[in-house]
């Protein structure tokens, strides 16, 4: 008897549909954006990955209803997903590919999961798996619809430029790195004063005052000056004081503020302007 597995990406940590073969490449390693290991592609799958009994997920209290969660050692890209508890309705703000028991009972713990909200498909991991473990809805924008490789009837394509979760949640469509590329604006967050939630679309830099928005991470390509202008302005109106990127840095105060000197900063080095060289 054929045994149908969904394949995961080792380097990227997607989930891919069921096949009996694995499959052929990994689509979002094969891009500029991402990248394929220098020792080459392999798979596993969450059912092997608990075997091994290798990993296990962290779940740490960062802030007023906010959780950071994170695979141990690090999984694929090694992203932090983070649980926001909302009025009446928690999110799970991007995902992680690991899940086992534990950390379902740890969740349903803190009050279970309502949706999962996605910022772009670097972190669609293994999705699914947590959407039918929760029986719930995942929202992603229409614009990624192509690099969703394993298609479920969880997920729901939203469109335009915002979506109103939740009187607490709004995601927004900020369209750099990825044309369908989301952060989430948490308004009742950090007690009142907001908080963005920014996946890698924005993201903090060594020196925690500043942010950065790159095309590709991994392989340093930046973004042309029209799209620096445009997460600017984008962002500008958004109500946050705080700022959770992808890989747990943290902007404490004045996140607006600092995210637009930033992006002046940016369009300054791309003019010239910084450099005395
Ligand atoms: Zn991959
Ligand atoms: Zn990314």
């Amino acid at each position: 008897m054929i045994e149908l597995k969904n394949f995961i990406c080792e380097t990227c940590g997607v989930q891919y549909k069921c096949s009996n073969d694995v499959p052929e490449k990994c689509t979002i390693c094969n891009e500029e954006r991402q990248y394929v290991s220098f020792k080459g592609q392999t798979w596993t799958t969450l059912e092997e990955m608990i075997q091994e009994g290798t990993y296990r997920n962290t779940i740490l209290s960062e802030d007023e209803g906010l959780y950071s969660l994170h695979t141990k050692p690090n999984f694929g890209i090694g992203q932090t997903a983070y649980f926001v508890k909302g009025n009446g309705f928690n999110l799970l703000w991007d995902c992680l590919t690991y899940l086992d028991q534990s950390t379902s009972k740890e969740i349903r713990d803190l009050g279970g999961i309502d949706a999962i909200a996605l910022s772009h498909p670097h972190y669609y991991s293994s999705q699914v798996e947590w959407a039918e473990a929760f029986d719930i809805p995942i929202y992603i924008h229409e614009d990624d619809k192509e690099w969703v490789m394993r298609p479920s009837e969880k997920i729901i394509y939203w469109s335009g430029e915002s979506l109103e979760l939740h009187e607490d949640f709004v995601l927004h469509r900020i369209g750099v790195h990825f044309k369908g590329a989301v952060v989430l604006e948490w308004r009742s967050g950090n007690n009142g004063k907001g908080t963005l939630l920014s996946g890698d679309i924005v993201r903090v830099v060594a020196d925690r005052a500043w942010v950065s928005f790159m095309y590709s991470y991994p392989n340093f390509i930046p973004l042309p000056a029209s799209n620096v202008e445009n997460v600017a302005a984008k962002l500008e109106g958004l109500k946050f004081n705080l700022l959770y990127d992808a890989f747990h840095r943290v902007i404490e105060e004045d996140a607006n503020i600092r995210v637009q000197a930033s992006a002046k900063r940016y369009m300054d080095a791309l003019n010239g302007v910084l450099f005395t060289t």
